[in-house]
């Protein structure tokens, strides 16, 4: 199958209100390109120099998403572009990311990422951390940023009920947080959840944006 065979496959598999982040991590740029001609303007990477590179060969109308661990000495690489920041994970990030993206006279999207996985490794916030954050950035006044959803990974596991009970447990997340801090808000609207393996009971659960990467690229050669 060619990226644009599989990339029309999902695209159908996919209610219309559901879009699609192309996870483009250790990809080579063609593969990239042939995605964007196909149609796909959205992409994913989980590090920053790789994402910098690829912006640079790439059309300028691509979406530039960032998914992975985000150090605060980076932001700054990303602010003059970044189209959303998936994995924001505590408030000094946050501070940081309005900082940079003041300096480029921007406003940068954001999405709090949520520890809603089994595993220990995962990054992310729990429910009462996250409401710390938003009470803080309710009151501290962050122009240059904009919170517009939620993000998490579930359990990287064959058991589909767990992952189905992880999934539901970030939308009630996202439900609660609309209704505490974003009421009224139409931006916050994002809930960004499901991968390659699991994105058809993420989108069940109520996903509006997933995140795909071998399911369209093939598998991954980290070198
Ligand atoms: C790598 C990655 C994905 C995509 O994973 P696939 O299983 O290849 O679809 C999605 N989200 C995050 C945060 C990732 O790091």
């Amino acid at each position: 199958m060619t990226i644009a065979a599989n990339l029309l496959s999902i695209r159908q598999s996919l209610p219309e209100h559901v879009r699609i982040v192309a996870v483009s991590k250790t990809q080579p740029v063609v593969a990239l390109q042939e995605a964007y001609e196909a149609g796909q303007r959205a992409f994913g990477e989980n590090r920053v120099q790789e994402l910098v590179a690829k912006h640079r060969v790439l059309p300028a109308d691509t979406e530039w998403h960032f998914i992975g661990h985000l150090q605060r000495n980076k932001v700054r690489m990303l602010a003059p572009f970044v189209s959303l920041i998936h994995s924001i994970d505590s408030l000094a990030l946050l501070e940081e990311v309005d900082r940079e993206a003041r300096r480029c006279g921007r406003v940068i999207d954001c999405l709090l990422q949520f520890h809603i996985a089994t595993e220990e490794t995962k990054f992310g916030l729990n429910l009462a951390e996250a409401g710390r954050l938003l009470n803080t950035y309710a009151n501290s006044g962050m122009p240059n940023t904009r919170i517009t959803g939620v993000m998490g990974m579930a359990s990287f596991s064959e058991d589909t009920t767990l992952v189905r009970s992880e999934f539901r447990n970030l939308h009630s997340i996202f439900r609660e947080l609309k209704s505490s801090f974003f009421s009224g808000v139409d931006a916050f609207k994002v809930l960004s959840m499901g991968m390659s393996g699991d994105y058809p009971i993420a989108v069940e659960e109520g996903s509006n944006l997933v995140r795909i990467g071998t399911a369209l690229f093939g598998s991954r050669s980290y070198s």
